[in-house]
């Protein structure tokens, strides 16, 4: 009897999530609209479509921003129309989803650049770096996704008695210490934020999860920075 009671409730609360569930559903369906696969000399490659209407040929725009000053540099579009067999093979509607867009890097000069695509008014996942010339190293960076980002300094409303000493023993030093969860981000990573790459060497009790404390030498800087959503990049 109880038990028929409590399957009875339980059935009732699946019914309810399937109820809430459907709109949140429509609205993600269109929510991935493709990828960047790649960025180099010969620019940028992807593919996008609108899983509502698979028929359709997207118009890709492609964003690229220096690093350095935080400003687009080139904005580039294509139509995402060129037929992929991976993409047919895997399902993906007609699979005439690709674009290849020719990227002109020298004219942007030497620096570090964020790639990022848009299609449909949404962003493209697989956002990269690409360096040009002295920055060439900065290649093979990886985008981990937006991140809560706050900051933090040695006072002691935000770092108590610890000061400056960072968790893992080190002295944090601005533009280079972050504090991260050790469970997302192992200590020792480098991570780019905002065209500064900074090392994960504290943790927080605060931090959590992708949650990233940028350490500054002021509170008036900590304060000023408050708090944003930033792209991280792992810098290999
Ligand atoms: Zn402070």
């Amino acid at each position: 009897m109880k038990n028929s009671k409590k399957i009875k409730w339980f059935l009732g609360t699946l019914l309810m999530i399937a109820f809430l569930i459907p709109s949140p559903t429509v609205v993600f369906a269109g929510a991935a609209p493709g990828i960047i696969d790649g960025a180099d000399e010969a620019g940028v490659r992807g593919w996008a479509w609108n899983s509502l209407d698979p028929s359709a040929c997207e118009e890709v725009k492609v964003t690229i921003t220096s690093q350095t000053t935080g400003t687009v540099v080139g904005e580039l579009t294509s139509s995402a129309s060129k037929y992929r067999k991976d993409l047919a093979d895997q399902g993906t509607g007609t699979g005439n989803y690709g674009f290849e867009i020719s990227v002109p890097w020298s004219s942007y000069g030497d620096g570090s650049y964020l790639v990022e695509a848009y299609a449909g008014g949404q962003k493209l996942s697989g956002s990269r770096v690409y360096g040009v010339g002295s920055f060439a190293s900065a290649s093979g960076i990886r985008s981990l996704g937006i991140f809560k980002t706050t900051a933090y300094c040695p006072c002691r409303s935000c770092s108590g008695r610890w000061g400056g000493r960072t968790s893992t023993g080190t002295v944090a030093t601005a533009g280079h210490t972050i504090s991260v969860d050790p469970r997302v981000i192992p200590y020792g990573s480098r991570l780019m934020i905002g065209g500064v790459i900074y090392t994960a060497e504290d943790c927080g009790g605060g931090v959590k999860g992708n949650h990233i404390d940028i350490f500054f030498n002021t509170h008036g800087e900590t304060r000023a920075y408050g708090t944003r959503d930033m792209e991280v990049f792992l810098v290999p």
